[in-house]
């Protein structure tokens, strides 16, 4: 049976990537199980088909491989948030902390071209909730409407989706 405990079996933890201590949830054993990834799009879609969105913005890189598939499936754009210097148009810019320093990303100032346009942001995984609230701010930052938050993966020990709340509702498939 195909159900959430097999998609969360489907991923992989990979023990001291990207630094010793940590963790890694590897979703690449999920991608490339046809069951486990259709089931997750066929389940993300059953519950976007009644929110009336008009575009899936997708956080650089895993949120675009969900977000994509998503949006093709809703009948709608896609839009990617993306790591600084990447993007080749005018772009906004948001500046967020790590556990050591910073890091940023951005999107087109024109990538909604929708006016009041209807917006969901997705991600694999939320951690700390720091890459996800500066997601949050830039499409708060070009005026679109942020309608909720989607996160493949919830580590809830660490609350990430705690700081998201003053911005949207936030879903995730799987907690951990
Ligand atoms: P946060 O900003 O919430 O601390 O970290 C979330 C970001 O880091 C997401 O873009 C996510 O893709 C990436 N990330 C952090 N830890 C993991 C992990 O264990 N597995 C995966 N697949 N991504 C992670």
């Amino acid at each position: 049976d195909i159900d959430k405990k097999y998609l969360l079996d489907s991923i992989r933890d990979v023990k001291d990537f990207p630094k010793p201590g940590i963790v890694f949830k590897d979703i690449t054993t999920l991608l490339n199980n046809k069951d486990a990834y259709k089931f997750l799009i066929d389940h993300l879609e059953q519950r976007y088909k009644s929110y009336d969105l008009d575009y899936i913005a997708g956080i650089d890189s895993r949120g675009f491989i969900f977000g994509a598939a998503l949006a093709d499936r809703l009948g709608i754009g896609f839009v990617p948030i993306r790591k600084v210097g990447k993007l080749p148009a005018a772009t906004v810019c948001e500046k967020y902390e790590l556990e050591y320093g910073f890091d940023q990303i951005e999107i087109h100032l024109d990538a909604f071209p929708k006016k009041d346009a209807r917006v969901l942001v997705i991600d694999d995984l939320i951690a700390t909730g720091g890459t996800a609230n500066a997601a949050a701010k830039l499409v708060k930052d070009i005026n679109a409407n942020l309608v909720e938050m989607c996160f493949l993966i919830h580590l809830t020990f660490l609350d990430g989706a705690e700081k998201l709340k003053e911005h949207a509702p936030v879903y995730s498939v799987l907690e951990i």
